[in-house]
C-alpha cells in the first residue's frame, strides 16, 4: 500500500483499523459507507501534557460529532474527578463515554423533533 501523509489514510488508519473502523462511542461504522468513513476522526483520551497523550494506545476511533461532543472534558477534569494515570484504554473510554453520550442523546432528541423526515417514531 502506498504511503499517505494525511491522517485518514496514514496515521489514523492504524487506529481505525484496530477499532474495526467504528466510532467507539456511537458505533458509526466507517466500513459501511464512504461518507461514514470520511466522518471518522481520532480521539485523545489523555490530556495535553500527559507523556502518553500521543501514544496510539491511548487514542481511539471516534466520529467527528462524538469527538467534539464533550470538548470541555479535559477542562473539567477536577470538577468531574477524572483520573488518567494507571488507567487502561477500556477504563479511559468508560470514563469518557457518559459525557459524550449525554450530549449525543440530547442532539438525538432534537433531531427526532426537528430534522427527521418521518417524525412519528423515535
Ligand atoms: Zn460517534
Amino acid at each position: 500500500m502506498a504511503k499517505f501523509n494525511d491522517a485518514l489514510r496514514g496515521y489514523a488508519y492504524y487506529i481505525h483499523k484496530r477499532d474495526g473502523f467504528k466510532c467507539i462511542y456511537c458505533g458509526l461504522d466507517g466500513s459501511e459507507s464512504f461518507s461514514s468513513w470520511l466522518s471518522l476522526s481520532w480521539d485523545h483520551l489523555l490530556p495535553k501534557g500527559h507523556p502518553k497523550r500521543d501514544d496510539p494506545d491511548y487514542i481511539v476511533t471516534a466520529c467527528m460529532f462524538c469527538n467534539v461532543a464533550d470538548n470541555q472534558y479535559f477542562v473539567k477534569t477536577e470538577e468531574r474527578g477524572l483520573k488518567f494515570d494507571g488507567m487502561t484504554l477500556e477504563e479511559l473510554v468508560a470514563q469518557r463515554k457518559p459525557y459524550v453520550m449525554k450530549t449525543r442523546n440530547s442532539y438525538h432528541e432534537f433531531w427526532n423533533g426537528n430534522v427527521r423526515k418521518d417524525k412519528t417514531g423515535s
